[in-house]
């Protein structure tokens, strides 16, 4: 018969690969519960003018990656390509507003955009995002682009590089956009074909063509800092000097100008070398226009969101993860052996001990080698000998030491073995 195949563009995380995603999620929380960010759980699928109105038409996901369909109901639904869009208007919905002051929040979870599948590239991928709502201070700029700098530091990944710009208001940015027109207007015919689509629609675009003729021209344009007003530009410069002062380096990328039509002042992204072609790992910046654009109040925001899959991509690269290894692997041969091991197991297990129990019934041996994968520092072994004597052997993988023990015995003074195993694991990771 055939096999049928994960979807094209998804795929399954395995449970080895688990491990990292395990691993990025528990310092996710543990960070952003720190700095007083609260969690929000949207619905995978919304309203498809939700992010019609909200990402803007003439965007790439818009205009040609969304999942959208009529549901049987004939109402037009979409797969939410972006988590940005679903938390303000649970904002809005739910009047969050109303509580008044500064709102904090994070999610993590799939999004699905129709694209070419390529290493960092998936039609079902994930994100982690923090949105603050409620500010419009630059502290609140740095302080989002401070937290994905620690996420980073604290999963280990260094060698990165924040790219930053702004976008100025949609005032400044009229001036601006008249004046790409005007710049880009006579290339027109050596402009790739997307860029040649953005000139009237959305010529801010052109400036991230990944074409590289498109790039060389887009090198001399009309630079955006010539055409903030003076608020912008010091809300800009106040940015930077936070940054400096949290010793955050960065670069200035006037190219970099974020594919959503509701971003304002702020944009950035994080790169990482190690990533290739799909280098952005995290793009963010401030949003002021979306909150009235969703029917909410006037509301001033600021966030960004991470690809999970391109940063485990990196972390895998640099092979760090606690992979889980049990605290002991129990062998066993023979009915009553099997028995009281399963048992054993069962009593450790319940004294919080890791334990992973061979179910195979195959050689000594061959159980032993199967302990020394699993990467504990130690097995426990009972054949027909030690469950005729209640004891069982004790055997530390590493040295090759051995015992013989009361099963009573393991179970009393299971908290001090469990005191060596922890400095046996912690000896195998540095
Ligand atoms: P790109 O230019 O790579 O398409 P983007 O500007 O569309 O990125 P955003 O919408 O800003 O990306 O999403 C934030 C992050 O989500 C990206 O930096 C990236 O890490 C991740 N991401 C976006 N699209 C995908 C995808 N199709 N597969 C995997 N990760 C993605
Ligand atoms: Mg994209």
């Amino acid at each position: 018969m055939d096999v049928i195949q994960a979807a094209r563009g998804t795929r399954d995380i395995l449970p080895e690969e688990v491990t990292y995603w395990q691993q990025v999620e528990a310092v996710a929380r543990d960070l952003l519960q720190r700095a007083a960010y609260r969690e929000i759980r949207t619905p995978i699928f919304e309203q498809t003018p939700l992010f019609e109105r909200g990402i803007g038409e003439a965007t790439d996901i818009v205009g040609k990656e969304m999942y959208t369909f009529l549901d049987r109901g004939d109402r037009s639904i979409t797969l939410r390509p972006e988590g940005t869009a679903g938390a303000v208007r649970a904002y809005v919905e739910h009047h969050l507003h109303a509580q008044g002051g500064v709102q904090r929040l994070w999610y993590l979870g799939s999004m699905f955009r129709y694209e070419r599948p390529q290493a960092g590239r998936q039609r079902q991928f994930h994100q982690l995002g923090v949105e603050v709502l409620g500010s419009a201070d630059p502290r609140a700029d740095a302080e989002v682009v401070a937290i994905a700098a620690q996420f980073l530091q604290a999963l280990g990944i260094q060698g990165w590089t924040l790219m930053l710009n702004t976008v100025g208001t949609s005032a400044d940015r009229q001036h601006y956009r008249e004046a790409l027109v005007r710049y880009f207007s006579p290339y027109a015919a050596d402009l790739d074909p997307d860029s040649q689509e953005r000139l009237h629609r959305n010529p801010l675009r052109i400036l991230d063509s990944k074409d590289p003729k498109t790039q060389t021209i887009a090198q001399s344009a009309p630079q955006i800092f010539d055409y903030l007003s003076d608020a912008s530009r010091q809300h800009f410069e106040q940015v930077q000097a936070l940054l400096t002062q949290l010793e955050i380096p960065f670069q200035l990328n006037p190219c970099l100008v974020r594919g959503l039509d509701y971003y304002t002042h702020t944009a950035f992204e994080f790169q990482l070398a190690d990533l290739g072609a799909q280098s952005t790992v995290c793009g963010g910046g401030r949003y002021d226009r979306l909150v009235t654009e969703l029917g909410g109040p006037e509301t001033p925001a600021v966030g960004w969101a991470i690809g999970l899959e391109r940063l485990i991509l990196s972390l895998q690269n640099l092979g760090a993860c606690a992979v889980a290894t049990p605290d002991c692997y129990v062998v066993s041969r023979g009915q009553d052996a099997e028995a009281q091991a399963l048992k054993l197991a069962h009593e450790l297990r319940q004294q919080g001990w890791s334990v992973e129990l061979d179910l195979s019934g195959s050689a000594f041996g061959k159980q032993l080698k199967r302990a020394a994968r699993s990467n504990t520092p130690l097995c426990l072994i009972l054949g027909d000998t030690e469950a005729q004597a209640q004891t069982l052997q004790l055997k530390w993988l590493k040295s090759g030491e051995q015992a013989t023990l009361s099963q009573l015995e393991l179970l009393q003074t299971a908290d001090e073995l469990k005191a060596k195993i922890f400095v046996c694991k912690k000896a195998k990771t540095v």
